[in-house]
């Protein structure tokens, strides 16, 4: 399975980490791919889009040229997991200019509402597909204050969708990659994957 991490801006070394974690206890042959400019994304089976700070992020990506590539990985039914400044990029309304969204994500963002309020937190979420609560850890979250009717919501916290799906589309406001616990990286890229199938020499 080749997974490819936008690599532009933002935590990219913890969300490896958690993929590797994945493919490991699944015995699933995984190739990791940074990706720091354009024509890497047409060979990953999955991408992850990581928290930073998304006028960044989204201004180097329309400048290295890979938001079409997401764009066009999406479009083809693959899996991406975008998480924190991530899913503000992937929205289709982030309600700031500054923000070259990706426009693959029906919902609207207040970029930094939990910010305002407080800092960060972790709280314990009950998150659709998983049995035990996942400890989320929010820094600067973005509020998701709308999501259109093909958006299934995974998760809620005070009222609001912290984790939501949309096809192939899981994004969440908190940073799954923060803690030990890689299940959400699991539900997001290799769950119901062809390619994340065990290898036949992990079965031997
Ligand atoms: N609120 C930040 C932004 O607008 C995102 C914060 C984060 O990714 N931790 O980019």
């Amino acid at each position: 399975m080749h997974v490819g991490v936008i690599a532009v801006q933002g935590d990219v070394s913890e969300h490896a980490a958690a993929i590797r974690r994945v493919a490991d206890a699944r015995g699933v042959d995984t190739e990791i791919t940074k990706i720091r400019e354009a024509g890497l994304v047409d060979d990953c089976d999955v991408l992850l889009m990581p928290g930073g700070e998304s006028t960044t992020i989204s201004r180097l990506l329309a400048d290295e040229g890979i938001d079409e590539e997401i764009n066009a990985h999406v479009e083809s039914g693959k899996p991406i997991l975008a998480t924190c400044a991530g899913l503000i990029v992937a929205a289709r309304d982030p309600q700031d200019e500054r923000v070259q969204s990706l426009d693959m994500l029906d919902i609207t963002v207040d970029r930094n509402a939990f910010g305002r309020q407080r800092d960060s937190f972790e709280a314990p979420l009950d998150i659709a597909g998983l049995d035990e609560p996942f400890p989320a850890v929010f820094i600067r979250a973005p509020l998701v204050e709308s999501v259109g009717e093909d958006v299934a919501v995974l998760a809620d916290w005070e009222d609001s969708p912290v984790a939501v799906r949309q096809g192939p589309v899981v994004a969440t406001s908190f940073h799954p990659e923060l803690t030990e616990d890689s299940r959400l990286h699991e539900l997001a890229l290799f769950d119901g994957h062809p390619a994340a199938a065990e290898t036949p020499e992990a079965n031997q």
